[in-house]
């Protein structure tokens, strides 16, 4: 689950995030929706814990992000309590950012060897088994560099998968695709939905979030406009804002 309450994110004295909450159930897909600069990467990197907020609250199935609270006070965790916090939310980006100089199976390896620190053996037979389960077995000796987008991007979803993450992050995980690559990154995101995944999707591709999404989050310089069930807000927009919008993308 993730729940935010009055988030806020400033960078120097520009407000990019403000009053934001934010409520995903687990098994839950919740998509965001919103012209450039609305602050949809932001939102993003602040639950994946890249980016602090100023203010608010932020939990990740039920852990304050960054924090914990004693019975007296409320306190930063150490970066190594960080960091085991932030390997149960898995992020993919819109420009994969796979390791360059490693296969697709080291990618998907490196984090169970070097931060799970599984062995290598059973750590690369999880990374084959994941490879499939994205439509990849035959590719695991393959550098980014032999693989379409499509099939880096699914390498990604995989290597965000091996942490055994509780909830999945997509920053546009489609935009930087031809085309005719986009439906098997989409399809892969469906099966990992109906398989109970929870996920927060930045996207522009509303057929997505019609078919696929719970609920759906419209943001507009950095404030949710609109928020609410998937396909009423996409059918039923109640803002004008939010329709404007839908009519440019639909
Ligand atoms: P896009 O659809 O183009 O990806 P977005 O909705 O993801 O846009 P954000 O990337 O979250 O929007 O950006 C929101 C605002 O925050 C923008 O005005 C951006 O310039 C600003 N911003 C984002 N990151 C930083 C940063 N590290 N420093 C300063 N400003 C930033
Ligand atoms: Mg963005």
């Amino acid at each position: 689950t993730v729940y935010g309450r009055q988030l806020v994110k400033s960078f120097g004295h520009r407000t990019v995030l403000q009053d934001v909450d934010l409520d995903i159930e687990s098994g839950e897909i919740c998509c965001l929706i919103g012209p450039s600069g609305s602050g949809k990467s932001t939102l993003l990197r602040c639950v994946n814990g890249l980016e602090k907020v100023d203010s608010g609250i932020l939990r990740v199935n039920g852990e304050d992000l960054g924090y914990e609270e004693t019975d007296t006070q409320y306190r930063p965790l150490s970066k190594k309590q960080v960091a085991a916090q932030r390997t149960q939310i898995g992020m993919v980006f819109q420009h994969f950012n796979l390791f360059p100089n490693m296969t697709a199976l080291n990618n998907v390896m490196s984090g169970l060897v070097l931060v799970k620190r599984v062995r290598k053996q059973a750590a690369a037979e999880q990374a084959r088994s994941l490879l499939a389960q994205v439509g990849l077995d035959g590719h695991e000796n393959h550098y980014p560099s032999a693989l379409s987008g499509g099939q880096q991007q699914r390498v990604a979803i995989a290597r965000a998968l091996a942490m055994d993450p509780s909830v999945m992050l997509f920053d546009e995980p489609t935009s930087a695709l031809d085309p005719e690559l986009v439906g098997e990154v989409l399809g892969v995101m469906q099966q990992l939905a109906e398989k109970g995944m929870t996920m927060l999707v930045a996207t522009h591709e509303m057929g997505f979030a019609r078919e696929v999404a719970d609920s759906l989050m419209f943001m507009c310089a950095g404030r949710t406009v609109e928020y609410g069930d998937a396909r009423e807000v996409l059918s039923n927009p109640r803002e004008q804002r939010t329709q404007q919008f839908l009519e440019k993308v639909l």
